[in-house]
């Protein structure tokens, strides 16, 4: 997506050789017409897919997930990242591992949140490892629900995250592909190429 690809060239800086800072209109200061038109883009995208709600996981996910899910007209629900397990029966809860921190969090949803008829689409700003992403399909799979696509803002082709979720069968969308990183560098690949992982 040509927009989202500009004002990654303009404002995103790359640390290292995985690490891409996009704090000016996403991860910390947030562009809301912007998340707007990255709603409407995912909409488009997944309009004949029966999606029944858009899923993020909080927090940087929550505001283009809010977008597609206002012109998708269906609701939005939040994966919370809980640091400790729930004992009661009445949620489903899975380990991750994030990327960014190093560390662990119990990715946490509601039971009331989402019925086996439930068609998800399943919104994040970053696609590295596929950790989260793989984590929310299992959480959907628990409740019995259709992980029915995976709409991401970035995803960084050079990480395994992309072959990994084509391999467990889920279609991804990518708005931006990153191929490769580096200190002050940022390449793009077609919305088409290959996963390079
Ligand atoms: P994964 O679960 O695919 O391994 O990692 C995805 C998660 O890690 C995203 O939800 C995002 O929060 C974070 N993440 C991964 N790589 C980057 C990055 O280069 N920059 C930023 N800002 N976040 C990242």
């Amino acid at each position: 997506m040509k927009l989202l690809e500009e004002r990654i060239r303009k404002e995103g800086k790359a640390l290292n050789e995985t690490v891409l800072k996009v704090d000016s209109f996403i991860n910390h200061q947030v562009d809301a017409e912007f998340m707007d038109a990255l709603g409407r883009d995912f909409a488009e995208h997944f309009k004949d897919y029966g999606i029944t709600k858009v899923f993020t996981i909080e927090s940087s996910g929550i505001a283009p997930a809010l977008m597609t899910a206002k012109h998708l007209d269906v609701p939005m629900v939040i994966l919370k990242k809980q640091t400790s397990k729930i004992l009661q029966g009445d949620v489903y809860q899975t380990n991750i591992t994030s990327f960014t921190k190093g560390t662990s969090y119990e990715l946490t949803l509601y039971k009331n949140y989402i019925s086996p008829e439930d068609r998800i689409l399943l919104i994040d700003d970053f696609l590295a490892n596929g950790e989260a992403a793989t984590g929310a399909g299992r959480l959907i799979g628990q409740a019995g629900a259709t992980l029915a696509g995976i709409g991401i803002l970035i995803e960084k082709s050079f990480q395994r995250g992309r072959k990994r979720l084509e391999d467990a069968g889920f279609y991804v969308y990518s708005q931006a592909r990153i191929g490769r990183l580096a200190e002050g560098v940022i390449e793009f690949l077609p919305e088409d190429a290959p996963a390079t992982e």
